[in-house]
């Protein structure tokens, strides 16, 4: 049996669908902090929180749990520069008491839920896992620390990892199962959809005066079901035996700008999508674009929906389902 924890997430929810298509047991662990009842798609459901050592330790002896997929966490770049001891508790402190039951029962198997954050703004594009982890916000900080900790883990107790460092995560599940649903939203994609639907009025364009071609930062948006099998790949390799501590970027390798989101939007949606000109947010790179290549050489990790048109339509269908009047 798999456990994952923050499974009624966004990524979490997308990920327990592929393992249970995989053939996989999976136990769910979330706190609804931010996750959803409704999204949990497992029979085997234990609310509770990872700073709550002994219960953590009660999941490992109810069920026979071979790997650890671990998404956990909180994950907001601007909240986490407000209120950093939040982060370093609830990211940090919370996987060191997964990593502390897990060794206790002998589990040492772990995927974890990484973030290209941890590169920070490299001068080279596209990014590479070699590149150096220079977090410029403490959200980045949290994942490269839990990093470094599954680096020693594995030297000391041959506790075998692999770090999955996710580009922008976007899209929903293609039947409809699940998607985004963040409270508060701040994500690009999500908005603007947002803004189709009529429940905002406009979208708010962050900067446009960085050195790109239509002056508004470039991402690189991946379908969240391609970021779900990939953790799939990822863990069977565990399970076979792979032993290591390792890292893997998974991003489309393609770069898009804020205004070619918005416009795309509009075609997807054939719905009118106002934007008005705003301020640089704090701590936004120019541009963000991933290699993929370790991932697809690695693991096999191919891309089913690579064409942004589809990371929309796909969004853009949950959230009329999900949002829509
Ligand atoms: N962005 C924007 N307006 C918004 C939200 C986001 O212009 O209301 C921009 C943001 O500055 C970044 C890109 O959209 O350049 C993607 O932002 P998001 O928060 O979705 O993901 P991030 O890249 O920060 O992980």
């Amino acid at each position: 049996m798999i456990l994952v924890t923050g499974g009624a997430g966004y990524i979490g929810s997308h990920t327990v669908l592929a393992l249970k298509e995989a053939g996989h047991e999976v136990v769910i662990l979330d706190n609804l902090s931010r996750g959803h009842r409704d999204l949990v798609f497992s029979d085997h459901f234990e609310e509770g929180d990872l700073q709550n050592f002994p219960y953590l330790d009660s999941v490992f002896s109810k069920y026979p749990i071979q790997a650890v997929v671990h998404f956990a966490a909180s994950s907001l770049v601007g909240e986490s520069m407000k209120d950093p001891e939040s982060y370093y508790y609830n990211n940090i402190c919370g996987t060191l008491n997964l990593l502390r039951a897990m060794r206790k029962k002998g589990v040492i198997k772990l995927v974890f839920s990484s973030t290209a954050a941890v590169y920070g703004e490299p001068a080279v594009i596209p990014i590479m896992e070699n590149y150096p982890l220079e977090p410029t916000n403490v959200y980045g900080e949290t994942k490269v620390a839990i990093e470094n900790m599954l680096s020693r883990y594995y030297s000391a107790y041959g506790f075998s990892s692999i770090s999955f460092r996710y580009f922008n995560a976007a899209g929903a599940d293609p039947d409809g199962r699940t998607g985004e649903d963040h409270t508060p939203e701040t994500h690009l994609i999500a908005l603007v959809l947002d803004v189709a639907l009529g429940k905002r009025k406009n979208i708010t364009v962050f900067g446009n005066d960085y050195p790109t071609e239509d002056g508004t930062c470039i991402r690189d948006y991946i379908h969240v079901s391609d970021l779900a099998r990939a953790h799939v790949l990822g863990l069977d390799k565990l399970l076979s035996g792979l032993e290591g501590k390792f890292a893997f970027n998974l991003g489309n390798g393609h770069g898009y700008s804020v205004l070619d989101i918005v416009e795309k939007a509009r075609e997807v949606t054939g719905r009118y999508i106002p934007s008005l000109e705003g301020e640089r947010r704090e701590g936004d790179p120019p541009i963000l674009v991933a290699s993929s290549e370790k991932a697809e050489s690695v693991l096999g990790w191919q891309r089913r929906y690579p064409d942004i048109r589809d990371i929309i339509s796909t969004a853009w269908n949950w959230h009329l389902k999900r949002f829509g009047s």
